[in-house]
């Protein structure tokens, strides 16, 4: 690099920090290693939250008023429904009907008019070593609690079946870095961050101040160092007991979740993997807090 120049900022989303902190291994596998290692199966789970995501995208971003309706949304479930990860065409009709009952009941409520602020939002902020960004689910503007103008709210739709709390919305590190990024894109306040759980059609809220988010910045940014110091002994290249010395397997029970376990024996040996459609009745740890 040469004198004066400013140094490279390491880019980075929430699901890569989270990879890092998880497992360097695993982080090595999906952001370093080109060709890329085989991945296992699509996960039935992810099809399933995949889905759901898309239709209510469309719902609240794509469709005027006038489409929003049941029979919209049932059709929109059908069409796009794919059987990626599921035992056999039985399950998967099953979870076809589980997850239109639940879209259904979400949005039984829902004014056909309302407009959120943002829908698939990319937002991303910068801080002395990174930029950090992330595509938020929705953004609602809603009248500010002060009383004065609006205020904007996070919102993340989940659809595992473990029910949400307000600690899981408020220590998740995603969250937090949206409400930096929306503020720094869309101008306006925001503290609140929203967990719309719609297996139990529950909401888990957090209201984030200048301490918490402080803290999630901080812890950020010191996954960013490592992750970046990593890297650049990658850059330098290594050798394959270098690479496992500089990014170590970090075996744990999300093992069996992992999309590289088949090729990782110290991972395997932890936990095994897991079937595609496991995650339909058993829960990822961490997927409430991705
Ligand atoms: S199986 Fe476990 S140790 Fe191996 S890469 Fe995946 S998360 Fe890391």
């Amino acid at each position: 690099m040469l004198p004066d120049m400013p140094t490279r900022l390491f880019v980075a989303t929430p699901t890569k920090l989270m990879t890092f902190a998880d497992c360097k291994r695993k982080y090595r596998y999906t952001y370093l290693e080109r060709p890329r290692p085989p991945k296992g199966p699509a996960w039935a789970h992810n099809t399933v939250g995949g889905i759901v995501h898309e239709v209510l995208a469309d719902f609240f971003g794509r469709w005027p008023a006038s489409r929003r309706t049941p029979d919209e949304v049932v059709a929109r479930i059908r069409v796009g429904w794919r059987d990626e990860g599921f035992r056999d065409e039985v399950q998967s009709l099953d979870w076809r009907e589980r997850a239109t009952e639940m879209v259904l009941g979400y949005l039984r409520e829902s004014d056909p008019y309302y407009e959120p602020r943002g829908v698939e939002r990319t937002v991303a902020f910068t801080t002395a070593r990174a930029s950090l960004r992330g595509r938020i689910d929705r953004v609602d503007e809603r009248p500010a609690r002060s009383g004065d103008g609006t205020e904007l709210v996070i919102v993340d739709y989940k659809t595992g079946r473990r029910p949400l709390t307000s600690t899981d919305a408020r220590s998740s590190l995603a969250m937090a870095l949206y409400v930096l990024g929306a503020r720094r894109v869309l101008h306006r306040p925001c503290t609140r961050v929203e967990l719309h759980h719609l297996p139990t059609n529950t909401v888990a809220a957090a209201d984030h101040d200048d301490d918490s988010l402080a803290r999630h910045q901080r812890r950020a940014e010191s996954i960013v160092d490592d992750a970046a110091a990593a890297e650049s002994r990658w850059a330098e290249g290594l050798t394959p007991a270098e690479a496992d010395e500089a990014f170590p397997p970090e075996p744990s029970p999300l093992c069996g979740w992992c999309d590289f376990a088949r090729i990782c024996p110290q991972g395997r040996r932890v936990a095994p993997p897991r079937d595609p459609w496991a995650g339909l009745e058993d829960l990822p740890p961490t997927e409430a807090l991705d």
